[in-house]
């Protein structure tokens, strides 16, 4: 481990206080290595669902980001998984936060995190929450109408504004965010006068192009929006905005690595000529969804004929919800090593609850499995734990979390 980034995540709040299981990877496949160390979990008593988060690739992700967005501070997307333990990572690399609530904005300054690191990045934001913002000193946040403008005004006077502007076209995204957030063309005068007139600074403008953005090029077209609300804001007079929000969208892997060749072509070109403004992104997808991996238990089993049918205790009123509401698609894999004499199944996996719609896959081919087997569904940490419930008493909260590092 040494003096690295890792030593100072293992020493981070959220982190330090919790069993850190290790596990070398240099000679496994990174799945392997998740895979070798759920299996120690399970072999040492494990009885119901849990994730593991792996440390090192949070830290890998944020290495990543780094190299290939080194102008960029990523403010990461709390909403998108608020584990304390990845929290307190990406706190200790350095990262800010973009965060959507009182609750949220709580849960970071609690880690220690400056005030001034944070971005209340919600265009529409109850009064209670922007008084909260007011008295911790969380002093930047989005709008995209003009009575949220009046709202800040009256709660926080001091706090200063992002316009948020619709991502021009936003493409083959999982999560349309354009459909509810972001000031239209014709919209950004208005806004920008309504700030002008009320008093309020707007320090600049964000946007966002909705997540799990696949087309990287879409980022070119916000960002030239992005500077052609820049100008009008000059052109009405406004004090020199001084902060670009590029929002969220990415997902690890080559379209994060291609949409970072076109946001820094874009940055060059469209705001090359305003080397003093200050870029930042709302990265949530990146960072957490492929650093957690679900292992759930086969808790029930039905044959019928050769259909067979299993109930595990996590599904889409846990952690699986993002089925539903992050478009999640599950290849749950058997955690037991395969046997050469089974043949696969076309196999219904349900959900814990006595709703018919807690239905994880249908037709997937599975080999035979028993009560006491387990499933193993990857990439797990996007919109997953953040939102489930306890619907018929099967609390997502108490799925534990191990966590992993290679040494
Ligand atoms: N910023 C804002 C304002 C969001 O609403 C979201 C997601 O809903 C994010 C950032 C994170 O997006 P992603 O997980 O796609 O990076």
């Amino acid at each position: 481990v040494g003096g690295s980034p890792m030593q100072a995540v293992l020493m981070a709040p959220g982190v330090k206080d919790k069993k850190v299981l290790a596990f070398k990877r240099d000679a496994l496949k990174e799945k392997d290595a998740v895979t070798a160390l759920i299996r120690d979990v399970v072999a040492g008593g494990a009885g119901s669902a849990f994730h593991v988060f792996d440390l090192a690739k949070v830290v890998d992700l944020h290495r990543g980001w780094r190299r290939a967005l080194p102008d960029v501070r990523p403010c990461y997307a709390v909403k998108c998984n608020p584990d304390k333990a990845l929290l307190g990572a990406l706190a200790a690399l350095g990262a800010g936060f973009d965060c959507a609530s009182r609750a949220e904005i709580e849960a970071v300054l609690a880690l220690g995190v400056q005030p001034g690191s944070i971005v209340y990045a919600n265009p529409c934001k109850p009064e209670a929450h922007i008084e909260y913002a007011a008295e911790v000193g969380v002093n930047l946040t989005t709008y995209d109408s003009e009575e949220e403008v009046v709202k800040v005004k009256r709660c926080h006077p001091s706090c200063e504004l992002l316009l948020r502007i619709k991502a021009p076209d936003s493409g083959d995204v999982k999560v349309d965010l354009g459909l509810k957030y972001g000031a239209n063309p014709d919209e950004v005068l208005p806004l920008l006068r309504a700030a002008q007139r009320e008093g309020v600074t707007v320090a600049g403008i964000s946007f966002h192009v909705g997540s799990g953005a696949s087309r990287a090029d879409v980022y070119r077209g916000a960002i030239e929006a992005a500077r052609a609300a820049f100008d009008a804001a000059a052109v009405l007079g406004m004090p020199p905005m001084r902060v670009l929000d590029i929002g969220g969208g990415f997902m690890a892997g080559r379209t994060f690595d291609e949409a970072a060749v076109v946001i820094n072509r874009a940055l060059e070109r469209y705001f090359g000529d305003l080397p003093c403004v200050e870029v930042i992104g709302e990265p949530g997808r990146y960072f957490a969804e492929t650093a957690f991996t679900l292992a759930a238990r086969v808790i029930g089993k039905r044959t019928r004929g050769e259909l067979r049918e299993y109930w595990i205790d996590d599904g889409l009123y846990g952690s699986l919800n993002c089925i539903l509401m992050d478009h999640y698609v599950p290849r749950p894999r058997p955690l037991a090593a395969a046997r050469e004499e089974t043949t696969p199944h076309a196999s219904t996996v349900f959900g814990p609850t006595c709703d018919s719609l807690d239905t994880v896959v249908t037709g997937y081919q599975l080999p035979e499995m028993s009560v006491g087997d387990w499933l193993v569904f990857d990439d797990m940490g996007a919109y997953s734990t953040a939102a489930g419930s306890n619907f018929n008493g099967f609390a997502t909260s108490a799925i534990k979390i191990y966590l992993a590092y290679s040494s």
